[in-house]
Order: structure tokens, then C-alpha cells, then sequence
């Protein structure tokens, strides 16, 4: 086989496997990917590898060229240092048999790159998609050039421009679009996330009669109540019993209303640079006795000096809700931790984190769905509703990760307070 033969089997190889394993993986058994992404990876990188090295242009036995850079980098980009330093192993693996003193070439090659896909994996995922198509560009070309000085240098070995040309830009072109590629994909699923999102949204605002028949239920009941106590000839045991449950009752209707009315009013417009760590200050105020009736201890770690734009009391309600559920899954007491810090395209990064209860993947994905809510006639399943609509008002996004009986982890970026956009 000629060299372009090889590169193309190996490149539509690797298109093929990576798309196959995107849509069926990914689209089809989301959850499995996201328990054993690692291995998935590596079994997937893994078997591109072996493929690349089985379809290759062997010069000699000191230079073998095939595509298996590719595998190699992505696999390691995405899947981090682990799965970086395995699909060494799989080079070595393959490599080894061959012989030739150019085993120890390859060896050197990949642990350079195996060493840096490591270190840049760390930071990879949240690169913007420009910098991560510089990347894997720039990984790209200086593996060819490296190759081609070591080819000259150690084996002085003439090098042969176009042939150089030939694999440096199949190796580059095909990296881009893999990469590229599995971006799209992910941007897909996102957006795919974000409108069944605004469904739900949507199915609330077609909600508020239910919930007037929601708050019409403990209304009653306390009517009952109070009629039953109109009797004189009532005992007093009984009495503070009817007593007791008039008010759970409407503090039970207080919280439906509470929950509900920040949802269905519409934005007042009054947005206004508040302080971060005042305002969560402020909100945990209000929390501490609740966490303390739980023991739990809350943490803070909140950086000074950074503004966002939006309405205090709806940050307020916000927060209060995150923590209040992380209170509730922590019955037997945890630790809360809260802090915020800038990040990366001036962003505000709140993350609030609990030792609670967790959430399956199926709880998860209900997560905001009006209504949803496993507390039974405690919870009104509201509360995270009201908190997507509030982020979504202040233009921030907000992430939850959950491991069951491990606690969970909600993420939320907002946009720092833009002062140069409004003093024009
Ligand atoms: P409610 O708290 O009234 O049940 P929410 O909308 O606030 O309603 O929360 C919905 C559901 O999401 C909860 O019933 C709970 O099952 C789950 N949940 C929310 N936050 C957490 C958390 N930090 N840990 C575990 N489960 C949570
Ligand atoms: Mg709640």
C-alpha cells in the first residue's frame, strides 16, 4: 500500500468508529457513558490504535507511518491522564513486536506527547472550541516535524518533502475534524438539553391554575380545623392537635405560594449590580438555624469584589433553595460547602456542594420539572424549578452533578457585571 492508501483507510477508520461511537453511545446509552467514560474511551482510542498500527506503511523496520497519533491525542485530551497513559501501553503493545531500533523512537515520540496530553487534558474540556482546534493542530504539526528531524537526524535517513507534506497534512486535517467533530455533537446534546428545558418552562406557564387547587387542598384542611375548634366542649389534647396541623397546613400552603409566585412573575426589570458574596452572605443568614436543626455544617469560601447584575431577592430565593435541598438530603447532617470565584470569559462560578443523599440519572434529568419532587408531601417540587427560571433571567447557566448516597455538586456561571457597558 502507498502512504495515501494508508492514511485514508486509517482516517476513515477513525471517523467511522468515532461518529458510531458518539451517536450510539452517547445519544443511546447516556448513562453507561457516564459511569464508564474512561474506559469507553480507551476501549474506543484503543481499538483505533490497533487498527492504525495493523493498516501502516512500513518503510522499514525502524519507520512505520500510519494515523495512530490521532487516537492518541483525542483519547488523551478527552479522557485525561489515565486514560493517556494506557493508550501508551497499547502503542508500546502493538510497537514492541515489530522491533527495530525505531521501537525506541516511537517510545520517545509518544511519551513526549503522551506527557503533554496529559498536562493539557487537565485544562482541555473547558477550552473554548478555537483553542482546542489550536491544539490539536499545533500537537499535530510538531509531532510530523519531530518525526521528520528525527528521521533525518538519528537514522540519516534523506527526508522526502513531499512525502513529509503528504502525512503532515492528513494528520492535521484529520485531527481538526475529529475534534471539530465531537464539539458539534456535544454542542447537539447541549442544545438538545437546553429545549427540553424551555419545554418545561413552557408547560408552567400553562400551570397556575393547578396551582390554585394546589393551595385550595391545605385551605380546607385548615378550614376543617378551625370549624372543629368552634366546639367548647373540645379537649385540650385535641385541640392543640387541630391547632398544630391548621398551621402546617398553611405554612405548607405559604411554601406552595412562595415557590410558585417568583416563577410566575414575569421580571420586574429592576436588575441592578448586587455583590456576590454580600448577597449569598445575606441568604445564609437566613439558612443557618434550618442547618442547624439538621447538623449541618455550612462552609464558605467566597471571593471578594465581584458583581453580577440581577435582583437581590431572586439571587436570594436562588441560593436559598440549592442549599435548603442540600439540607434536606443530609438528614442525619453533612457538610455544605459554598464558594464563589471568578472564571475564565469574566464569569461568576457559584458552586454549592453537599455529602447528601444524591440523585440517580433519572432524578437528575427530572430535575426542574414543575412538580417533581421524591419528599412526598414535605417537598412541593417547585423549588428547582424556580431556580432555573431565576438563572435563566440573569443570562448565567447552571450545571448539577449527582452520585447516589455521594451527594452532589450544582455549578452555576453568571456573567460579572459589565460597568463599561453601562456608564455609555
Ligand atoms: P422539593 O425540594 O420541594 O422536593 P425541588 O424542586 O427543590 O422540590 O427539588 C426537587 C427534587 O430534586 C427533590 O425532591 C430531590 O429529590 C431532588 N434534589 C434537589 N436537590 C437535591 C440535592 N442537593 N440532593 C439530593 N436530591 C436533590
Ligand atoms: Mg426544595
Amino acid at each position: 500500500m502507498d502512504l495515501l492508501t494508508v492514511l485514508v483507510l486509517n482516517l476513515i477508520f477513525i471517523l467511522i468508529t468515532t461518529f458510531v461511537f458518539q451517536y450510539i453511545i452517547i445519544n443511546k446509552f447516556k448513562t453507561l457513558y457516564q459511569r464508564h467514560a474512561k474506559p469507553l474511551i480507551v476501549l474506543l482510542a484503543g481499538s483505533q490504535i490497533v487498527f492504525c498500527m495493523t493498516f501502516t506503511l512500513m518503510i522499514n523496520r525502524d519507520f512505520i507511518f500510519d494515523l495512530r497519533l490521532i487516537p492518541v491525542v483525542v483519547g488523551g485530551l478527552y479522557g485525561g491522564p489515565i486514560v493517556s497513559i494506557l493508550l501508551f501501553m497499547v502503542v508500546g503493545l502493538v510497537r514492541i513486536p515489530l522491533g527495530g531500533d525505531g521501537v525506541w523512537v516511537n517510545f520517545f515520540n509518544m511519551l513526549t506527547i503522551t506527557v503533554f496530553t496529559s498536562y493539557i487534558s487537565l485544562k482541555f474540556r473547558s477550552f473554548p472550541l478555537a483553542k482546542k482546534l489550536y491544539t490539536v493542530v499545533a500537537v499535530a504539526i510538531s509531532y510530523t516535524l519531530l518525526i521528520f528531524l528525527m528521521k533525518a537526524a538519528v537514522f540519516k535517513n534523506p527526508n522526502d518533502i513531499q512525502f513529509m507534506v503528504i502525512y503532515g497534512v492528513t494528520l492535521t486535517v484529520g485531527i481538526f475534524i475529529i475534534v471539530y467533530y465531537i464539539e458539534i455533537m456535544k454542542q447537539n446534546l447541549v442544545l438538545h438539553n437546553a429545549v427540553i428545558k424551555s419545554d418545561k418552562i413552557e408547560v408552567v406557564s400553562q400551570l397556575a391554575a393547578s396551582v390554585s387547587h394546589e393551595v385550595r387542598n391545605p385551605l380546607t384542611v385548615t378550614r376543617g380545623f378551625l370549624q372543629m375548634l368552634k366546639d367548647p366542649s373540645i379537649e385540650e389534647e385535641k385541640r392543640l392537635y387541630y391547632l398544630n396541623t391548621a398551621i402546617d397546613e398553611l405554612d405548607r400552603a405559604e411554601t406552595i405560594i412562595k415557590d410558585y409566585l417568583t416563577f410566575a412573575k414575569p421580571q420586574s426589570g429592576t436588575a441592578s449590580s448586587i455583590c456576590v458574596k454580600t448577597e449569598i452572605e445575606k441568604a445564609l443568614e437566613l439558612i443557618i438555624p434550618y442547618a442547624n436543626h439538621f447538623s449541618v455544617s455550612i462552609k464558605k469560601d467566597l471571593m471578594e469584589g465581584m458583581n453580577i447584575s440581577g435582583e437581590a431577592s431572586k439571587f436570594h430565593q436562588c441560593i436559598l433553595n440549592i442549599i435548603k435541598n442540600g439540607i434536606e438530603a443530609m438528614p442525619n447532617g453533612g457538610d455544605l460547602v459554598i464558594s464563589c470565584r471568578e472564571t475564565e470569559g469574566r464569569q461568576v462560578t457559584i458552586s454549592i456542594k453537599d455529602t447528601g443523599c444524591g440523585m440517580t440519572p433519572q432524578q437528575l434529568a427530572r430535575l426542574g420539572e414543575p412538580y417533581f419532587s421524591t419528599k412526598a408531601e414535605k417537598g412541593t417540587g417547585l423549588g428547582m424549578m424556580v431556580v432555573h427560571k431565576i438563572i435563566d433571567e440573569m443570562n448565567g447557566r447552571i450545571e448539577v452533578k449527582s452520585k447516589l448516597e455521594q451527594g452532589t455538586i450544582f455549578k452555576i456561571d453568571l456573567p460579572l457585571y459589565d460597568t463599561e457597558k453601562r456608564e455609555i
